[in-house]
C-alpha cells in the first residue's frame, strides 16, 4: 500500500544514526525524517566511521554500548579527521556514565539518555544542528577572509586597469560562488591608462546615466561577457547601477547584489552580481573585499597620475626609461630580443604654427591613442619630449619591429586634422634592437643598465635622422646590436 505521508520540507541537514538495535535505528529515523533531515544509518562502529568519512554528516547520533567497538571508541577514531561533525552520544544507562563527566572527557556535543524519550532527543538534535550552523558560518567566514588575504597582493600586482577590474570580479565570484557579474566605473576613477584606447577601455561600454554623467562598464563575467548583452542592458538595471553607486554600503535586492566601490566619500564605481538568494555569505566579507578593490583601483589611478603624461597618457620619460632598463635586464637574462623605437611627428611645427597649439595638442593625443591601441600588451610607450614618442617592444626582433612601426605609421596617415582636412599627419621612426643570442650567457649588471639603454637610444636616434633625411614618413632600422659586441666597452658579466 502506498504511504500517503506528506514529505517534510528539506532542512538541508545530514544526520547519521548509529545503533546496534534495529528498532532504535528505525524509530529515530522516522522521528527525524519528519523534520526534513536527510538520514543515513549504521549498525556498528567501523561502518559509522566509514560513513562519516564518505558522507560527511552534520550530526551523528551515536549509541554508547555496541558490541565490537563502543561509541566512545568511535569518537576517538573520528575526531582526528573530522572536528566539525556534531556528536550526540546515546545510552540507556546514563547512571553508569555520568553525562557531565562524559561531555568533559570526550569531544562530543550532547549526551542523551534513551529513557528520557523522543521529545528530549529532538531538543538535543536542534541544539546540535544550531551549533553546527554557527561553526559552519565561522568556517565559511574564515575561508572568505583567507580568500581576501590571498587575493589582495594579486590585485595590487595587476598592471592594467582592465586586468585589475576583471581580477576583482573573479575574486568576488570566488567569494560568492560563480555568477554573472559586471563592474562599472566613473570615468575619473579610470584616468585612462596605457594599453587602452583613448576613450573607453578596449572592452568597455560607455553608458549614459544622465545628461552629464556616464558610467563605463569595464569588465563582465557570465552573461555579461558578451558585448551584445551589455549593449542591451535593461534600463532598470542601469538606473539601479546609478543609484547604488552613491550608496555607502552593499545593497541586496532580491536576486541582485550591488557593491559600491569608493574611497572615502568618493564613488569610483560599482560591482553588480546576479546573485541567487539561496547562497549564504557574509556581508562583512563583501564590504572588506570592496574596500580592498577600491583601494587597488585608486592606487592604480594615482600610479597613472604619477607615471603618465597628462596629455597623451603614455609614460613620462623618466618612468619609461626605468621600465626599459628592467626590460633590457630581462632580455639579456632570458636571451630574447628587445627593440626600442623613437617616433617623431613630421613637420609638427607647421601644424602648431598654422592651426594653433590646441590643434597641435589634439593631434598629439590622437597619435598617442593610435600608438597605444596599436601595440601589444607587453609593449610600452613613453613621451620623449614635444612631438617625440619612444616605444619599447620586448620579444621583438628588428624586422618585426619595422613591421609594427610601419603599421602604426599607416594608421596615423589616416588621421584628419580639424581645420585642415587635406593635410596628413605622418611619422618618422628609428628602431634599434638588442639581442643576447651568442649561446654564452651575458648578464648586464644593474649599474650599467642605463648605459646599455643609452646605446640603444642613440642607435635608434641615428636612424630616425636617416628617416627624416630620406624625406620623412618612413621607418629605418639600425643593425641589431649584439650584447657580445658591447661586452668590452660595458661591464657585462659572463656567467
Ligand atoms: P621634423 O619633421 O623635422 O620633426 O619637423 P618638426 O616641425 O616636427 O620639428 P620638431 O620635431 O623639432 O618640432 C617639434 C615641435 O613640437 C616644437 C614644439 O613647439 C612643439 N611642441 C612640443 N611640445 C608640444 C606640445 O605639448 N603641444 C604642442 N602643440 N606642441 C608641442
Ligand atoms: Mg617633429
Amino acid at each position: 500500500m502506498a504511504r500517503l505521508v506528506q514529505k517534510a520540507k528539506a532542512s538541508g541537514h545530514k544526520i547519521l544514526i548509529v545503533d546496534d538495535t534495529e528498532e532504535v535505528v528505525e524509530s529515530t529515523r522516522l522521528l527525524l525524517e519528519k523534520d526534513g533531515h536527510d538520514i543515513q544509518t549504521a549498525m556498528n562502529g567501523p561502518d559509522a566511521i566509514s560513513k562519516i568519512q564518505s558522507w560527511q554528516p552534520h550530526l551523528v547520533i551515536l549509541d554508547y554500548f555496541m558490541p565490537g567497538m563502543t561509541g566512545e571508541e568511535v569518537v576517538t577514531n573520528v575526531r582526528p579527521f573530522d572536528r566539525e561533525v556534531q556528536i550526540l552520544l546515546q545510552t540507556g544507562y546514563a547512571s553508569e556514565k555520568p553525562p557531565r563527566q562524559m561531555l568533559h572527557k570526550l569531544d562530543i556535543q550532547g549526551y542523551h539518555d534513551k529513557s528520557e524519550g523522543p521529545e528530549k532527543l529532538l531538543i538535543w538534535v536542534d541544539a546540535s544542528l544550531k551549533s553546527y550552523r554557527q561553526i559552519d558560518t565561522i568556517n565559511k567566514s574564515r575561508r572568505g577572509l583567507r580568500h581576501i588575504l590571498d587575493a589582495v597582493p594579486e590585485m595590487y600586482n595587476l598592471q592594467t586597469l582592465e586586468d585589475l577590474l576583471l581580477g576583482v570580479l573573479e575574486q568576488m565570484e570566488g567569494l560568492l560562488g560563480g555568477h554573472s557579474s559586471l563592474v562599472a566605473a566613473i570615468p575619473e576613477a579610470l584616468n585612462r591608462s596605457q594599453g587602452a584606447d583613448d576613450e573607453p577601455l578596449q572592452s568597455a561600454l560607455a553608458i549614459t546615466v544622465s545628461d552629464e554623467e556616464t558610467l563605463e562598464i569595464v569588465a563582465g563575467t557570465g552573461r555579461f561577457t558578451e558585448m551584445e548583452t551589455l549593449e542591451r542592458l535593461d534600463d532598470d538595471l542601469l538606473k539601479e547601477l546609478k543609484e547604488y553607486l552613491r550608496r555607502e554600503d552593499v545593497t541586496e535586492d532580491g536576486t541582485k547584489t550591488f557593491i559600491p566601490l569608493r574611497v572615502g566619500p568618493k564613488p569610483l564605481g560599482i560591482v553588480y552580481f546576479d546573485r541567487k538568494s539561496d547562497i549564504e555569505y557574509d556581508m562583512e566579507l563583501l564590504r572588506m573585499f570592496a574596500m580592498q578593490a577600491s583601494q587597488a583601483l585608486e592606487n592604480r589611478r594615482l600610479f597613472g597620475m604619477a607615471t603618465e603624461d597628462d596629455l597623451t597618457k603614455v609614460f613620462l620619460k623618466a618612468f619609461f626609461f626605468k621600465r626599459m632598463e628592467s626590460e633590457v635586464a630581462e632580455a639579456s637574462r632570458y636571451e630574447y630580443p628587445v627593440s626600442l623605437a623613437i617616433i617623431d611627428v613630421d613637420k609638427f611645427k607647421t601644424i602648431n604654427d598654422s592651426l594653433g597649439h590646441l590643434v597641435g595638442d589634439a593631434v598629439l593625443k590622437e597619435v598617442s591613442a593610435i600608438l597605444r591601441s596599436g601595440v601589444r600588451g607587453h609593449d610600452f610607450i613613453g613621451r620623449f619630449g614635444g612631438d617625440e614618442f619612444v616605444v619599447a617592444l620586448p620579444h621583438t626582433d628588428s624586422p618585426t619591429a619595422v613591421e609594427v612601426l610601419d603599421r602604426l605609421r599607416h594608421k596615423v596617415e589616416l588621421l584628419t586634422i580639424p581645420g585642415n582636412e587635406a593635410a596628413k599627419v605622418t611619422l618618422s621612426c628609428g628602431v634599434a634592437t638588442l639581442l643576447n643570442d651568442d649561446g654564452k650567457r651575458f648578464l648586464v649588471k644593474r649599474p650599467v643598465l642605463p648605459r646599455v639603454v643609452e646605446r640603444l637610444l642613440s642607435a635608434a636616434d641615428e636612424v630616425l635622422y636617416q628617416s627624416k633625411q630620406k624625406g620623412r614618413n618612413s621607418v629605418s632600422a639600425a643593425p641589431t646590436i649584439r650584447l657580445s659586441e658591447i661586452v668590452d666597452s660595458l661591464e657585462v658579466a659572463r656567467s
